[in-house]
């Protein structure tokens, strides 16, 4: 027989919407419809290699599982764990209770001499305000349930964790008792619940303005619908402005960003991206833009990586989070279009390529890179490199230049610059054309989560072609950031 589906109102999920937004609660379960369209790359993060969780049960071993087959089968889920309780098991994973109209999953449920302990485990690399929240509502059901918890605890990433052979769990996490803040907050708990359930029983949605919880902490998914009205133009296009004024402006009924006062405004950033908007095109301060050229000596190439940064340290002497390059390229500016790209694997890193990296650099005078440098310390240290060639990386950071910096700051200021953080964007931005990746995957981000995928074993696609496709990305990628240069050249003799 099917199981008989849940009643509850609430979950994890839509109580912590609530609690941000109740407007964006109202219309997510009555208008869902509204909801923005999800990016590649959001699509792309929703896919991710990594379950940390499974790490963690090894925290509690030979527990028994209660997740459901489905998300839609939570009623079953609630129904496995009550009969794991009554059966005497010690350790059940992904518990699930439903009290007062809220269905909630628990990691891991654990029972010892003391009683119930209750572990949520969280990828992140520290314990947040949302995560309080989220273990309160969790202790507030599993009570209302019947269970008594003697301990609530977040299992998190320890930073500090290096990978030395197999992952040890005990190392890789930190888990920290949160009873104290859990419990003081249990008649808030309640009262939310019954709040956020009248919310969603409304009949039209709430009256609530755009404001600082459209972003935080997690960016909504109704930005679409109720950003609608705000125009291009607005105080909230302007980089460099903090949040908090962009509201206190828009509050106070300035909306445009040429509606605030001159004085207001600095000289050097925000002042130069409203004279942008005011004109509808680039504002160019030549003197700092030619001061930054004029840096460049030739033979000049531009240097460009690709990391991935994976929550689980896959490679030897890594640690969680560690941005892991695993692609290099290298682009003389006077060599032909079709000059190849070195490219590399995630079979990383190997010193002969390090070598070959850096041999082919040294050959210039310059260096162009955009954005940060690639962790050149853990490269070297993991190929294994001597001191002649730690002296050769010496001096290929001496001699780099990072081209984002004049379109950072502000050397050359255009009215859509908040939105642009990689060439093809500033490209894009400042109306050029941008050469588009022949493959599947467009964007960084895309690139490496499709390696880190690779790393881990979980690809599921063609791994040649998806090679191929990031191959791709990235000879894009260089093309673009010399199409930049040759722009900035370009307004700096205009
Ligand atoms: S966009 Fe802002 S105001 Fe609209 S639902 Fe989301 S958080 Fe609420």
């Amino acid at each position: 027989m099917p199981a008989k589906k849940s009643s509850a109102i609430l979950s994890k999920s839509t109580f912590i919407r609530g609690l941000q937004c109740e407007k964006s609660l109202y219309l997510h379960k009555n208008r869902p419809f509204l909801r923005d369209r999800l990016s590649p790359e959001q699509l792309a993060k929703f896919s991710r290699g990594t379950n940390v969780g499974v790490y963690a049960q090894e925290l509690f071993p030979g527990g028994v599982d209660a997740a459901p087959k489905t998300h839609f089968q939570m009623a079953a889920s609630v129904k496995k764990t009550a009969e794991f309780i009554e059966a005497g098991e010690t350790v059940i994973y992904e518990a699930a209770f439903e009290h007062a109209g809220v269905i909630i999953a628990l990691d891991i449920l654990v029972r010892d001499v003391a009683g119930w302990k209750a572990i949520e485990v969280k990828s992140s690399r520290s314990i947040s305000e949302t995560y309080l929240w989220d273990a309160s509502l969790q202790y507030f059901v599993m009570k209302g349930s019947g269970i008594e918890i003697s301990d609530f605890s977040i299992a998190y990433i320890n930073t500090a964790f290096v990978r030395k052979g197999p992952i040890n769990p005990a190392e890789l996490f930190k888990i920290e008792s949160v009873l104290p803040f859990v419990l003081e907050r249990q008649e808030q708990v309640g009262q939310k619940i019954e709040r956020l359930k009248e919310v969603v029983e409304l009949k039209s949605s709430p009256p609530i303005p755009i404001g600082p919880q459209c972003h935080k902490p997690y960016p909504c998914d109704f930005i679409g619908h109720c950003w609608k009205n705000v125009p291009a133009g607005s105080v909230f296009d302007l980089k460099g402005l903090e949040e908090a004024q962009k509201f206190k402006y828009f509050e106070s009924g300035i909306i445009k960003a040429e509606d605030i006062p001159k004085t207001e405004l600095d000289e050097k950033t925000t002042a130069r991206q409203v004279k942008s908007m005011a004109m509808g095109k680039a504002v160019v301060d030549s003197m700092e833009l030619n001061g930054f050229l004029d840096q460049i000596k030739m033979p000049a190439a531009v240097f460009s990586w690709l990391d991935f940064i994976p929550a689980m340290p896959i490679f030897e002497g890594t640690k969680p989070y560690q941005s892991v390059p695993y692609s290099f390229a290298l682009k003389g500016l006077e060599a032909s279009e079709n000059q190849a790209v070195h490219f590399t694997t995630p079979a990383f890193p190997e010193r002969e390529m390090l070598e070959e990296i850096i041999d082919a650099v040294l050959g210039f005078e310059t260096i162009l890179v955009f954005g940060p440098q690639p962790d050149w310390d853990f490269l070297l240290k993991n190929a294994g490199a001597e001191q002649a060639l730690q002296k050769k990386v010496e001096l290929l950071l001496a001699g780099s230049l990072d081209l984002s910096h004049p379109f950072n700051n502000y050397s050359i200021a255009w009215p859509a610059m908040r939105q642009a953080d990689s060439p093809e964007e500033i490209l894009a931005g400042l109306n050029q054309p941008v050469l588009k990746p022949s493959g599947k995957i467009k964007t960084r981000l895309e690139a490496a989560l499709a390696i880190e995928k690779l790393a881990l074993g979980n690809l599921k696609e063609d791994h040649e072609k998806v090679l191929r496709d990031v191959e791709a990305f990235h000879s894009a990628r260089v093309s673009n950031t010399v199409k930049l240069l040759e722009l900035a050249r370009k307004m700096a003799d205009a």
